[in-house]
């Protein structure tokens, strides 16, 4: 048509071609707009169980589920302990497949046991975290304390981090976050972490509901404020993602609830990370590393000795325990009942009051998960979903190809913007 030889159709014409040139530049511009990587700010609470703010004010938690979405819970990994779950939310990934099978764990091929103070050695953190997937793909990550972000896993570190230190109080890890926020563009990182044990802390000395409790939850909470309202002055709240997410939740024990296994059976020719040694008992979960004589000896002496435990052998782990790791997968594990303890005699019981580590069936056991910011729904309540779930979303909302994980990818369709 643009052959047509009169003024009038040549006017018509470059108009147009005009419109076509705009209509291309506003469509790049609108793609280049959905393709620049966002802020994504992953605040971890440990002990957050999933009904903690509706028993306790939480006026910058309830503030931000009312934006956002608020999940009914989310289920951890067994067990449900600090170390696997945090590790689990990093990687996508169960147990099995990265590494972390609880907050100690024995490692057969390296005859060593793991525990929470070898936060930075890599052969424990096996899989991917976000952190290396943002780094791997060309964006900065801080964190201001993860499981395992102080260790070079893959031979990379977030571009900023602290090693674990939980002495270091709650206003300077805002202070931190703030700080890496005001960076200047070109180095300011993109995909943010800080972690929070006060809630877990309290909630172990002295229960489920305790004032204690409830204290903390205010001081956690009132530092979240601070930091979402310093974000705001900053003005680049409106283009971050929060999401905020416990690690398990937390049931009272009781010292009328204890089971002495040496009462049943003689363990001693076994290996167990939480209950051998002369000091330890008390422990909410227990796995066990040894011959296959002694661990069916354990085994015959144990399996219906009480009805408040159930024993399992590696042969007859059922799949949601997710604990068959080829080198540090125990021979039997104990899981008692919500609320109960295995000890051994001799060892006295002086707290905790609460505790965490038992199934991921127990709804006592469920985290806490609320997100807010411009990627996310607003104003949902979304089912329960599996904790390896939110690795996915998160590299969603870097715009990261995700690194090979566990987690359904359905969630994304749930809790984000169509
Ligand atoms: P739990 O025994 O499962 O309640 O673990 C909670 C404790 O884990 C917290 O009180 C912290 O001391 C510890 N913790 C949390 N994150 C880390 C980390 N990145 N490195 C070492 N220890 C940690
Ligand atoms: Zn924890
Ligand atoms: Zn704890």
């Amino acid at each position: 048509m643009c052959s047509l030889s009169s003024d009038l159709r040549r006017l018509h014409c470059r108009l147009f071609l005009l419109f076509l040139l705009l209509l291309l530049w506003l469509s790049s511009t609108a793609q280049a707009q959905q393709e620049a990587p966002t802020h994504l700010l992953l605040i971890g609470i440990d002990g957050l169980r999933w009904d903690i703010i509706d028993r306790h004010p939480a006026p910058t938690l309830r503030r931000l589920a009312s934006q956002g979405v608020r999940a009914q819970g989310v289920v951890p990994v067994m067990p449900s302990k600090t170390f696997p779950n945090f590790y689990a939310i990093a990687t996508g990934l169960y147990p099995d497949r990265n590494g972390v099978l609880d907050n100690a764990s024995y490692d057969a091929t390296l005859d060593m046991t793991f525990r929470m103070s070898l936060q930075d050695d890599a052969r424990w953190f096996q899989g991917e975290p976000i952190w290396v997937t943002a780094e791997r793909q060309g964006l900065r990550a801080a964190t201001m304390f993860w499981v395992g972000s102080g260790a070079e896993i893959g031979g990379l570190r977030p571009t900023y981090w602290h090693p674990f230190d939980g002495s270091v109080p709650n206003e300077k890890r805002v202070e931190q976050v703030l700080e890496w926020f005001a960076l200047d563009e070109s180095q300011r990182p993109h995909f943010l972490s800080v972690y929070f044990e006060a809630i877990d802390s309290a909630s172990h000395s002295f229960g489920v509901n305790s004032p204690e409790e409830r204290a903390a939850v205010l001081a956690v909470d009132t530092a979240l404020g601070d930091l979402l309202n310093r974000l705001e002055a900053q003005g680049v709240l409106s283009s971050t993602n929060v999401i905020v997410v416990g690690d398990h939740g937390m049931t009272d024990l009781s010292p009328e609830r204890i089971i002495y296994l040496d009462d049943f059976v003689d363990f001693s020719d076994l290996y167990s990370p939480q209950l051998s040694g002369e000091r330890q008992g008390n422990a909410v979960f227990a796995a066990f590393h040894g011959e296959s004589d002694d661990v069916e000896r354990v085994y015959r002496a144990l399996a219906l000795a009480h009805p408040h435990m159930s024993v399992y052998r590696k042969s007859g782990f059922p799949e949601w325990f997710h604990q068959t790791h080829p080198q540090r997968a125990p021979d039997l594990i104990i899981v008692p009942d919500n609320g109960w303890m295995l000890s051994k005699r001799g060892i006295p019981y002086n707290g905790p009051r609460a505790s965490h580590g038992f199934s991921p069936h127990e709804r006592d056991m469920h985290a806490g998960f609320i997100a807010s910011g411009p990627a996310f729904q607003s104003g949902e309540v979304v089912e329960p979903f599996a904790i390896v779930d939110i690795y996915n979303v998160m590299a969603r909302i870097l715009g990261l190809t995700p690194a090979s994980n566990d987690g359904n990818p359905e969630l994304i369709q749930h809790l984000l913007q169509k």
